[in-house]
């Protein structure tokens, strides 16, 4: 059957501006990295992604490299495009990124001119589309100069294959070096895109004030720290999570049993809030403004109607902050 997308969406959704642009993003956005690949089930996949629109999260975020196997998440967002999505096109903000190993040889991987023009040209064939809206730089390289891989950015605009474009992974410095480059070209950097949860709070010693200074929104991946702050892994590993399949991303070890007690202590926390922990997980990203999105993945789209129900809670006091900290010390 064919899609018709729920005219209540506009409702369901808060939009942020993404920093001193005029793009606002949804609070929530959805990523493709897990579960959107070759080796998925499409429909599952369809379903997510029409569940996430009807909720009006209107940004999908992709890489080259997501799949498995690589390249095959964008074929999926795709296909989904094609059948489902073409008559929203406009209504969509899509993302994708160049930076990781892609293909062999010395221009499949991380910054050169010659990598990012190429692979931004075949992530544009796989999800058959003639622009992205933001293009991502998605780890900084060592070993290319900074002005090589901002001046790609900057010609991918120019040449109408991306409207905006970000950096993912950038340090405070790369960032501040990075954005004053782009500026000077004359295509100011949009967005960055660092992990933030409860449990990895390192943007907080630095880059969100680069990011204010600079006017960069932010779009935070792992909010739910690949779905251990959630009520997934509370009484262990189930066969269909994460933590059980091939990612290599989320292992068992990474489940101690220190960790999941206090994961317990925080789910005890978001219960007497009224909320689940993934919910309370969302909020805490989201606290008090400084975060524009917070970018989650999902395997179901019942996770995705939790998170958009995380910006229905109650504000965190003083006190609840505090015990989140004191738990996670
Ligand atoms: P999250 O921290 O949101 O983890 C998502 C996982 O948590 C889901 O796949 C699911 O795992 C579990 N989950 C989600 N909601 C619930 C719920 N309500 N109850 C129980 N479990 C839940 O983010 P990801 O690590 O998936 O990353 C999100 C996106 O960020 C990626 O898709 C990608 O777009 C981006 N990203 C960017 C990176 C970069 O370098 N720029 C790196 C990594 C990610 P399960 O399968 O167990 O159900």
């Amino acid at each position: 059957m064919s899609y018709s997308a729920n005219p209540e969406r506009y409702e369901l959704m808060t939009y942020n501006r993404c920093g001193t642009s005029g793009l606002r993003l949804p609070a929530i956005s959805l990523g493709l990295w897990h579960n959107f690949g070759g080796i998925d089930v499409f429909e599952n996949g369809r379903a997510m992604l029409c569940r996430a629109f009807d909720l009006g999260i209107t940004h999908f975020d992709l890489a080259n490299n997501y799949g498995p196997p690589p390249g095959s998440a964008e074929e999926t967002f795709g296909r989904v495009l094609k059948d489902d999505f073409s008559a929203y096109r406009d209504e969509m903000i899509i993302s994708t990124k160049a930076g990781y190993y892609m293909w062999p040889g010395p221009y499949g991987e991380w910054g050169s001119k010659k990598y990012l023009v190429s692979s931004l040209d075949q992530s544009l064939k796989r999800m058959q589309l003639d622009y992205v809206d933001i293009f991502y730089h998605h780890r900084p390289d060592p070993n290319t100069p900074l002005e090589e891989t901002m001046a790609a950015l900057d010609l991918i605009v120019r040449q109408g294959k991306a409207l905006y474009v970000g950096i993912s992974n950038y340090r405070p410095e790369e960032t501040r070096e990075a954005a004053r480059i782009l500026k000077r070209l004359g295509t100011p950097c949009l967005i960055h895109q660092p992990n933030y949860s409860m449990m990895s709070r390192w943007i907080e010693d630095g880059l969100q004030d680069v990011l204010d200074e600079e006017g960069i929104g932010s779009i935070v991946f792992s909010p739910l720290e690949k779905g251990i702050l959630t009520d997934r892994y509370l009484e262990g590993i189930t066969p269909d999570s994460r933590a059980a399949g091939p990612s290599v991303f989320l292992k068992p070890e990474d489940l101690s049993k220190e960790r999941i007690a206090k994961v317990k202590q925080l789910n005890e926390l978001a219960m007497e809030r009224g909320q689940k922990l993934s919910q309370m997980a969302l909020a805490w990203v989201l606290r008090r403004g400084r975060v524009t999105s917070a970018l989650i993945g999902a395997s179901k789209a019942s996770q995705i109607e939790d998170a958009v129900g995380a910006l229905r809670v109650p504000d965190f006091t003083d006190e609840e902050l505090a015990r989140i900290d004191a738990i996670l010390k």
